[in-house]
């Protein structure tokens, strides 16, 4: 079965496969951090569903939740009508939010993925503002609708203007560190003062607090201050993309806490709807101007994944697990600080909680063939991890600066966060 299925599939199917690329994986079950293939052999997955299974595959507290829908014979999808299921969801994810936002925050609920929430936050950021130019990030990765792709770093964007995101290893300044990161924040200052750098004034600035498919970098809380104090001291709405940060992933609820900074718009998706799809848009109640009827669409009112998120984020909360996923992301990034320093092709080991990532490089020529493809694979084969992750051809290519540099991440998804996850195995 298992190489038929393979067989069949890769005939059939896009060669467009992103995540697991074309893995010799073929999953028929799985619970918490393992998978079982049809070859029978087990897999620890390190990649999570891409970061869509907060509590792993098939907890318990989901299963039951989903179950419990199913059972009391409500409906399954309702559009945009009042449900208990939905009001139990909204009363749990604003219990969630970051205490600055939570007073005063709406929802609205986007289509099934995260690039919809996305798509509606820029969208409401230009109805708010009445303005249409957006900040974005080099390196940024928003999702693969029109907007969210424009907002996205590579993108042939006409109404983004780039911002150099701050990191320690490829530095665009050259320096790293908080240096590395205040010269940074001087760029983006300079570009929305300077007339002459002919950046109109923007409907918002889109950032990820970590960037996730750019390669794993955490943006140092310092410049998060400084890009909120930057955007509101300029009545520029801050947006920010949590659907890969959010639940718990990078040691706090959702990643803005770590720095305080309190965004006037959160995108949402992955881990909320507890490896259901389920996208949701959260903003400051001041940006609220849409009309009914100004942003539809029929994927909205999915009541299995409302109930699985619901679950889902309770449980985070309840059991503390963004507090677990700091200590063993820690105490995992020494490990792997200190287990990988010994090889050449290892660049940097770095990430936030269980959002980790090894950025492999390939002597001078930086990217000129991947590592982490070959990494990928001989970790599938050895049974660690469905492909252990993402594998993200890294290009920093800031304006002006002229510099351009590959190299290839190996990301790790945050199944750990889950009690009975053993360090240990993952050495
Ligand atoms: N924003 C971020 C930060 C993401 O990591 C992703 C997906 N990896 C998206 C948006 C898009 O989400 P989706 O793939 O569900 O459209």
């Amino acid at each position: 079965a298992h190489e038929g299925i393979l067989r069949r599939q890769s005939a059939r199917e896009s060669a467009a496969r992103t995540y697991a690329r074309a893995l010799p994986i073929v999953p028929v079950r799985a619970r918490g951090l393992t998978i079982e293939g049809a070859d029978g052999r087990r897999y620890l997955d390190c990649l999570s569903g891409a970061g869509t299974l907060a509590l792993g595959h098939n907890h318990p507290v989901v299963l039951e939740a989903i179950r419990g829908v199913l059972d009391s014979g409500a409906p399954l999808h309702v559009l945009d009508l009042a449900t208990p299921v939905k009001d139990a969801f909204t009363t749990e994810l604003f219990r969630t939010l970051p205490a600055g936002l939570a007073a005063h925050a709406r929802v609205q609920f986007c289509g099934p993925a995260g690039t919809d929430a996305v798509e509606a936050a820029l969208k409401l950021v230009r109805a708010a503002t009445g303005r249409s130019g957006v900040l974005a990030f080099t390196g940024a990765y928003h999702g693969m609708t029109a907007g969210a792709l424009e907002a996205s770093g590579g993108a042939s964007e006409v109404r983004v203007a780039r911002l150099p995101y701050p990191q320690d290893y490829r530095c665009p300044f050259g320096v790293g560190g908080p240096r590395g990161a205040e010269l940074a924040a001087r760029w983006t200052e300079s570009l929305l003062d300077d007339p002459k750098s002919g950046v109109p004034q923007p409907a918002g600035m889109i950032l990820e607090p970590v960037q996730g498919e750019g390669g794993v970098l955490p943006a140092p809380d310092a410049w998060l201050r400084r890009m909120r104090q930057i955007t509101a001291a300029r009545s520029i709405p801050l947006i920010a993309d949590e659907v890969q940060t959010g639940v718990g992933r990078t040691g706090a609820f959702w990643a803005v806490e770590h720095s305080g900074v309190t965004p006037d718009v959160m995108v949402v998706s992955k881990a909320i709807g507890g490896s259901l799809p389920l996208a949701v848009v959260v903003y400051h109640e001041d940006l609220d101007v849409w009309q009914p009827g100004a942003h539809a669409g029929t994927f909205r009112g999915n009541q299995l994944a409302m109930a699985a998120g619901t679950a889902t984020l309770a449980y985070v909360r309840e059991h503390r697990l963004a507090e677990r996923a700091a200590d063993l992301g820690a105490r995992m990034l020494r490990r792997l600080r200190s287990d990988l320093a010994q090889f050449a092709c290892v660049g940097e080991v770095r990430g936030r909680g269980l959002m980790l990532g090894v950025e492999f490089v390939s002597g001078a020529d930086f990217g000129a063939d991947s590592v982490a493809d070959p990494v990928m694979y001989e970790g599938a084969a050895l049974g660690l991890g469905t492909g252990a992750g993402v594998d993200v051809d890294v290009d920093v290519d800031v304006a002006g600066l002229g510099l351009r540099a590959a190299g290839s991440v190996l990301g790790f998804g945050a199944g750990g966060m889950v009690p009975g996850f053993e360090l240990d195995r993952v050495a």
